[in-house]
């Protein structure tokens, strides 16, 4: 079901994402070749409504038309059947970016097969290309707090997530075969997203090898993801005055990516029966009375924290979460502990 082409199928840089499925049959990976032979590997729409990635490659593609690339390219994109319907996920499909590792679907054995296929190919470094709704900054993920997986990320910007959960994501399972990252490029088709991750990809493309020498201190600010925070189901939710058991502040994804003094109020209950977010730590343990308090009927943060992916879009919320917390981390003290650990 994994469809692979050794060049770039006709229309492809002029389709929209909605259009993709015009050319493409499925799931598919092009291998293009480039002066050097281990490939970049860049993987698009596994979520099918972030369309940015596919907007990047095809600026990078237009501009090496007629060219030979500075590196071999292979391109995977993802889900082309929600891409149709600008969705993330169709309702009988896994999320494609929690299928990496594991079984039990015929998508998990087409992301195995593109393992595979890159692992043969000595597979140079790993991106994969996503939108978020709400204020967010554009910024870098990893899996691995290693000096390689560090440059990648601060090419792309000074601020970068270190993530351990959710399990099965694509770069995790690339993160055993090179340095790999997840590009965070802020709203689908934001233009100045795109031209960040077109740029990234033309510096990528163009490096030598990926620095393995330690990344200078203050030249990124790095966040660990420490819980994921839910609304449980039945309790109701809005922002600003609404008829809801949780009235959330108004503009509350403004606090994306701000470091928070404690008692920052997320909203206020207004409801006779006991009202609670859900929270889980990253071993998936209730933590929810360590991160809030709900004094007054107020929601406020206990401890400092810097939350992400805050939006105001209730289905995303209803689907996915209502925000991550983040915990700053010390750079030197977090990479002597893994050169220990490892
Ligand atoms: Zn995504």
């Amino acid at each position: 079901m994994l469809n692979v082409a050794e060049h770039l199928p006709a229309g492809l840089l002029e389709a929209e994402a909605r259009q993709l499925h015009e050319i493409l049959p499925g799931p598919t990976l092009i291998h293009l070749p480039g002066r050097r032979s281990a490939p970049l590997f860049v993987s698009i729409l596994l979520h099918g409504n972030e369309y940015s990635g596919l907007l990047a490659i095809q600026a990078l593609l237009r501009h090496h038309a007629g060219r030979e690339l500075p590196r071999a390219l292979s391109l995977f994109i993802g889900n082309v059947a929600a891409a149709r319907y600008g969705l993330r996920r169709l309702d009988h499909q896994p999320d494609y970016n929690r299928i990496w590792e594991g079984e039990g679907t015929p998508e998990h054995e087409i992301m195995q097969q593109v393992v595979r296929s890159m692992a043969h190919r000595e597979v140079f470094a790993s991106v994969d290309i996503h939108n978020n709704t709400g204020q967010n900054p554009r910024y870098a993920c990893v899996n691995r707090l290693e000096h390689g997986f560090l440059h990648l990320a601060a090419l792309f910007s000074r601020t970068v997530v270190y993530f351990t959960r959710p399990a099965g994501v694509q770069s995790a399972a690339f993160a055993r075969l090179c340095p790999a990252v997840t590009l965070e490029c802020g709203r689908p088709g934001d233009p100045q997203g795109v031209a960040h991750a077109h740029n990234f990809l033309e510096s990528v493309l163009r490096l030598n090898a990926v620095p393995r020498h330690p990344v200078a201190r203050g030249d990124i600010d790095l966040f660990h993801t420490v819980a994921q925070v839910k609304i449980p189901p039945g309790i109701s939710f809005g922002f600003g005055r609404t008829a809801t058991d949780i009235q959330f502040e108004e503009d509350l994804d403004r606090l994306n990516f701000c470091e928070l003094p404690p008692a920052t109020r997320f909203g206020r209950i207004n409801s006779p029966r006991p009202v609670r977010l859900e929270v889980r730590d990253e071993a998936d343990r209730e933590v929810n009375e360590s991160f809030f308090s709900y004094d007054n009927d107020e929601i406020r943060t206990r401890v400092p924290v810097m939350p992400s992916m805050l939006t105001l879009d209730s289905q995303v919320i209803r689907q996915d979460c209502l925000c991550y917390l983040m915990e700053r981390l010390e750079l030197n003290q977090e990479l002597g502990q893994e050169r220990t650990g490892a």
